[in-house]
């Protein structure tokens, strides 16, 4: 925090809709009056020696501040990029992806009570990228599991569950027939449980789960599903579908060194610049953000104001089945806001 009392952040406005999206971020934080100062930088990828590489400011800024917003980042198709996602969860040890899937009241999916959590293993896993061919035909990739990285992600999510008011903690497993890998992972949740008696813990298989929650997600409300990299990579998206898409499902990467907040949908260069972009993914990934930062009562007042707007469906933009702009939309939220 400082010295004018407020709290600075860095802000990523990304490509494509990403700086249409960032800038109805900032003016509805303006009409809620957020004590946030935004330290706006540029990742676009700069030469250092022969490669790709974020600009040293922009990583000082992150490091600096700890918590950052980002818009989507468009990923250079060619040779000898390195993915800016990558760098940035690599940079600063961003070990756990949070994404909450809850139904959005107004907008109608097939089910409209979608409550839960999904919290995945970032790091390592099926996505450790250590791959080899052992003879022509034949190739081996590893799956990684330490007892570290297992325990730091059941921690942070037995530790969500406790400040969000979540009563249950599941582990996402196949450790039927991954008996080392997954059996470890579990052994990990196990241990981190008993420092949290408060919270109930169990197990589900992957499998059991995906046909469950389609089926019926009502049983799995009000709980916290936690899961190695590659299962919660795909489960995440089967659940953001069950909302209603990735343009209103926010995420929180979490890090040991920062921890930087984002929409899951990309850059959307079909209609970037055209003003039609729906900035809500972005803004509830910045509430998630405020909580982080225990600022919950500016994210509770401009969530009421989102969702309100959202529900009574008259200014909601393109890609919900209204007719708005990106603008018409923030406008209409910043009109709540100084009701409210
Ligand atoms: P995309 O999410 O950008 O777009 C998919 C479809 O959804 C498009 O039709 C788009 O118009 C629509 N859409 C997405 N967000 C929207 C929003 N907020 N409002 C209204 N409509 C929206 O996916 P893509 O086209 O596969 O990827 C485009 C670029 O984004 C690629 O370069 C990709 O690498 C990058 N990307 C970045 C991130 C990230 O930074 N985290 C994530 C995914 C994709």
């Amino acid at each position: 925090k400082g010295s004018n009392g407020k709290y600075t952040v860095t802000l990523i406005p990304g490509d494509g809709i990403g700086p249409e999206i960032s800038q109805s971020i900032k003016d509805i934080y303006t009409a809620a009056s957020v004590p946030i100062e935004w330290e706006e930088v540029d990742v676009t990828p700069i030469l250092k020696n022969g490669k790709t590489a974020i600009p040293d400011d922009a990583i000082a800024s992150v490091r600096k501040n700890t918590v950052a917003l980002k818009g989507p980042l468009a990923t250079p198709i060619g040779k000898g990029h390195v993915s800016l996602n990558l760098t940035l969860r690599r940079t600063f040890n961003l070990f756990a992806n949070v994404r909450p899937c809850v139904s959005i009241q107004g907008f109608k999916t097939p089910y409209d009570n979608v409550d839960t959590v999904l919290i995945r293993e970032n790091t390592e896993g099926e996505y450790s990228g250590i791959e080899h061919e052992v003879i022509d035909g034949v190739v081996q990739s590893i799956k990684l599991i330490t007892w570290d990285a297992s325990e730091r992600v059941a921690r942070y999510a037995f530790h969500y569950a406790q400040s969000s008011g979540r009563k249950r903690v599941t582990a996402v497993h196949k450790a039927n027939i991954m008996k080392m890998s997954d059996g470890m992972f579990l052994s990990a949740c196990r241990q981190v449980a008993k420092d949290f008696p408060e919270i109930s813990y169990d197990e589900d298989l992957l499998d059991r789960v995906c046909l469950q929650i389609t089926q019926n997600p009502g049983p799995y409300a009000d709980r916290v599903m936690v899961m190695p990299n590659l299962y919660g990579d795909i489960l995440s998206d089967m659940c953001a579908g069950l909302i209603g898409g990735l343009g209103l499902t926010p995420s929180g990467n979490i890090g040991r060194d920062a921890s930087i907040f984002e929409a899951v949908h990309g850059s959307a260069p079909d209609i970037a610049g055209k003003g039609l972009a729906n900035p809500t993914a972005l803004l509830l990934s910045s509430l998630m953000m405020l909580r982080h930062m225990n600022l919950n009562e500016y994210a509770d007042r401009i969530e009421k104001a989102a969702l309100g707007t959202i529900a009574e469906g008259k200014s909601i933009t393109g890609d919900l089945g209204g007719k708005a702009s990106t603008r018409e939309y923030t406008n209409a939220i910043v009109k709540r806001l100084s009701k409210a």
